[in-house]
């Protein structure tokens, strides 16, 4: 049979818009490489981080908080196998929910990796040595992202690791270098950290988190200070030599000769991803890739070639699960013949260490560089009932505003469970509110949510009535 729509991949791009063509009524097929669906974002991405996230938190709140709450535990300590396993199963009951919604919407699945024959004509090729070819009328590339490891740094997946690795180590390290203090760094060293691993974070730029706002990198650092984690920004690294139980980095001021050595268990490599085209086949139908080895698409998401398409880590743009799965229905309600739209301006971004970070729209940094005028709110947590009640006092929202419209233009927020609070500067932004509408919206006490208010009325006419 001739499939109307073939993804190739099945991260939260691939199986997305597989789902949504279904949907539309379009005979769709799915190729996934690896055993699993489900992608980075389900396997060795989003879902493993947050879980073990959410354990290491447990542990710290144990250790460090509850004898405050007036409970006593003797004997507390972690167990690491443990926690991979739960993790393990996280995983698993996720990826075969993805199974599930295939099987739902009536969506082919093939196993084995996708290649370009011809523009509707994809070759998959079997572990098991053989090959099947799918004809179709149109393909999205939906194949995603792996993680950069230079060569100089010698990612050995021992003690040189990536990702992908630090989700699965057994024995809490004594101590871990992270090259680079960008969202995996962080996430990741706060999961050691947490769990009593000594924690080097080596960022090239002045501050982490360089692309957020600066108010964010500030309160980050220092939540992730009071943890122990060290951090030597405006640092680089140039080499990375392993043996079979340890690792030396070898760390250089950046804007200088001074040098210094850190003997570690593992070195992470956390520098970003690279968009993953590998044998696909894109010669054979003449698409071309950018300087970093995205796919290029229009403003329709469609490639050079008519009919063919490409979302998500593969294309330009935030590397994010949430803005794959948006370009995944985009495409396929495209490819329907329907006019959706997509505001990037709009892609919330989060960062799951504790205190959370979650931002929309603009930064002060860009507001700036563009000339626009604004005014800006902020409210700290220590001032809110409900932080102080959690023993969650750390951090603060800070909601921008065009000085002349009162239209928020950015929200930033480093807090508890501001990862679920952003929701609500993301829908009003859509709707395109004024910080006094914010203001104006009654916000269940006590919650965390009333710090969003605040900020808003600190903004409207620094009017904040708890501060
Ligand atoms: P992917 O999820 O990378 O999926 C691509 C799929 O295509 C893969 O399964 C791959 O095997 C398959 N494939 C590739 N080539 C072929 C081929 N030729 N044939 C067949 N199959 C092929 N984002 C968030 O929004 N929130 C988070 O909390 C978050 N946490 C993260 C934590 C970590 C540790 C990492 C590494 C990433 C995290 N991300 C997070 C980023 C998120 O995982 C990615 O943005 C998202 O997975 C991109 O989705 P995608 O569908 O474009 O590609
Ligand atoms: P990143 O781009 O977030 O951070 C990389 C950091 O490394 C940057 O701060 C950069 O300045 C620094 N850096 C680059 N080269 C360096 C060098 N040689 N030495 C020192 N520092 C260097 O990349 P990442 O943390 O690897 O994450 C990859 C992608 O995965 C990101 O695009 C991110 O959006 C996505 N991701 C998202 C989440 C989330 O949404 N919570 C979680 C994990 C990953």
């Amino acid at each position: 049979m001739k499939y109307d729509v073939t993804v190739i991949g099945s991260g939260p791009g691939g199986y997305v818009a597989a789902i949504r063509c279904a949907q539309l009524g379009l005979t769709t097929a799915i190729i996934e490489k690896y055993n699993t669906l489900g992608g980075t974002c389900l396997n060795v991405g989003c879902i493993p981080s947050k879980a073990l996230l959410d354990s290491s938190e447990h542990y710290h709140n144990a250790k460090e908080k509850f004898t405050e709450h007036g409970i006593d535990l003797t004997n507390l300590k972690v167990n690491m196998p443990q926690m991979i396993q739960r993790k393990n199963a996280v995983v698993e009951q996720t990826t075969k929910g993805i199974d599930f919604l295939m099987k739902k919407n009536k969506i082919t699945v093939f196993h084995g990796h996708g290649s370009f024959i011809d523009a509707n004509t994809i070759n998959v090729a079997k572990a098991d040595g053989s090959n099947e070819t799918i004809e179709t009328n149109k393909v999205i590339i939906a194949t995603g992202s792996k993680p950069i490891a230079p060569a100089a740094f010698n990612y050995d997946k021992n003690r040189v690791i990536t990702s992908t690795e630090a989700l699965n180590i057994e024995d809490v390290p004594k101590s871990m270098v992270i090259i680079g203090g960008g969202v995996i760094g962080l996430e990741l060293g706060s999961v050691y950290a947490r769990l009593g691993s000594e924690i080097h974070v080596v960022e090239y730029m002045d501050r982490i988190l360089p692309t957020m706002d600066k108010d964010c990198s500030k309160e980050l650092t220092r939540a992730m200070k009071k943890l122990g984690v060290k951090f030597h920004v405006k640092h680089m690294v140039t080499t990375v030599k392993a043996n079979k139980k340890s690792v030396t980095v070898e760390v250089q001021k950046r804007d200088s000769e001074d040098t210094f050595k850190l003997n570690t268990d593992y070195c992470l490599v956390a520098i970003g991803r690279r968009a993953y085209t590998d044998k696909l086949g894109l010669d054979k139908v003449g698409i071309p890739t950018d300087e970093k080895g995205r796919v290029e698409v229009d403003a329709h998401l469609q490639t050079n070639v008519p009919g063919i398409y490409a979302i998500g880590d593969v294309i330009k743009g935030a590397m994010l699960a949430h803005k794959a799965e948006e370009e995944g229905v985009f495409v396929a309600e495209t490819i329907a013949g329907q006019k959706p739209h997509i505001d990037y301006n709009l892609i919330p971004g989060v960062v799951y260490t504790w205190p959370e970070v979650a931002a929309v729209g603009k930064t002060e940094e860009q507001l700036k560089e563009a000339g626009v005028a604004y005014k800006s709110g902020k409210f700290p947590f220590k001032a809110l009932g409900r932080a102080r009640a959690s023993m969650d006092t750390q951090g603060m929202v800070k909601v921008l505003a065009d000085a002349n419209t009162d239209e928020i233009l950015g929200v930033h927020m480093v807090g508890p469970r501001t990862a679920d609070m952003i929701a609500e500067a993301v829908a009003l932004m859509e709707f395109r509110a004024s910080a006094e509408d914010a203001s104006r919206m009654s916000h269940a006490h006590p919650t965390y949510t009333e710090a969003f208010k605040e900020a808003a009325l600190a903004a409207t006419e620094d009017r904040a009535l708890h501060i």
